[in-house]
């Protein structure tokens, strides 16, 4: 069974969504600010819209791909949406997501919001383990699933339309997070006579054998609220710990700026906790 859909954008993640529609065979509608960008597409079989009003109206699947909420709000101004299923692929925050829904249903439309984690590569490839996080209208969700699973993975987190991109934030956050310790892992040996390549594995490896355990107990921590019972590594010890990692820093001439933050909220929560507990104390902290 095929589906019209209208896609609105064709950027780099925009072309790769709309390839994979074609190839399933669904009628695809698009529009780019830029009609330029169209003409591949139409080539392999998409209509290209003259206007964003015209892609909207020509399937009640729409689907947007913009750079930002702003843009998303430039290129639907004024544009009739009643009636349509509105997915917006655009990275946003959680409150511009809740925001875009209030105005799209005030607009007539249902609104499903979406975080894409994958990039434009892993789309249409299933073994690559791209998904969308998805929130919002259960409605939409149940009705186009299919549709939208064609190019990558579908995961719904919730009828809270910013619960997509929360969860979208919360990992790339994550994500960002565990990129500086490899950078500051390999300014570590920067100087060295240490082949780089010949490190990485160690590194690679070590990475997620400590993530999968801390993360799965720091959620358990969280529900329980017993930072205490169990634990391997306590606070203590690794506070007592981190002159060492910052003299060893010092010692081969690198900055210690992106370890300082984390120790000192280590160091906070000794202050005010147990020295028996794990590390799960900071994320409270980080609550204002
Ligand atoms: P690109 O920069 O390749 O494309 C941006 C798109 O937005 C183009 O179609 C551009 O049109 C359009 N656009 C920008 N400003 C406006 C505007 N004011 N009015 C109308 N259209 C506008 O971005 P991507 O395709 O890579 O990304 C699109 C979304 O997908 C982003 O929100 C991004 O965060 C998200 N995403 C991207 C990933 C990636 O790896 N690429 C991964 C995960 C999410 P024009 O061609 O005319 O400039």
């Amino acid at each position: 069974l095929t589906t019209p859909v209208s896609l609105l954008g064709l950027g780099a993640m925009g072309t790769a969504l709309a390839r994979a529609w074609l190839a399933a065979g669904h009628p695809l509608t698009v529009w780019n600010r830029t009609p330029a960008r169209a003409e591949a597409l139409v080539a392999e079989g998409a209509k290209a819209a003259d206007g964003a009003a015209g892609a909207v109206a020509a399937s009640d699947l729409v689907v947007v791909c913009l750079l930002d909420d702003d843009s998303v709000g430039t290129a639907l101004d004024g544009v009739d949406l009643a009636g349509k299923d509105l997915v917006n692929l655009t990275t946003t925050t959680p409150e511009q997501a809740r925001a875009r829904a209030a105005w799209a249903e005030e607009r007539g439309a249902r609104y499903l919001d979406g975080g894409i984690m994958a990039v434009p590569p892993m789309v249409g490839v299933p073994e690559a383990g791209g998904f969308v996080f998805y929130s919002g209208s259960p409605e939409v969700f149940e009705a186009r699933r299919e549709v939208l699973a064609v190019p990558v993975g579908t995961r719904y987190v919730g009828e809270d339309p910013g619960f997509a991109a929360l969860h979208d934030i919360a990992l790339l956050s994550a994500m960002y997070g565990m990129f500086a310790g490899v950078a500051h892992a390999f300014a570590l040996i920067r100087r060295e006579d240490i082949d780089p390549v010949a490190f990485a594995p160690l590194l690679g490896e070590w990475i997620p054998a400590m993530a999968g355990p801390a993360v799965r107990q720091t959620a358990e921590r969280l529900k329980s609220g017993d930072l205490t019972t169990g634990v391997v590594s306590n606070l203590a010890m690794q506070v007592a710990g981190t002159p060492t990692f910052l003299a060893a820093a010092e010692g081969q001439g690198v900055s210690t700026e992106l370890l300082r933050p984390y120790f000192d909220l280590m160091r906070r929560r000794l202050d005010i906790g147990s020295g028996e507990e794990d590390l799960t104390g900071v994320v409270d902290l980080l609550l204002r």
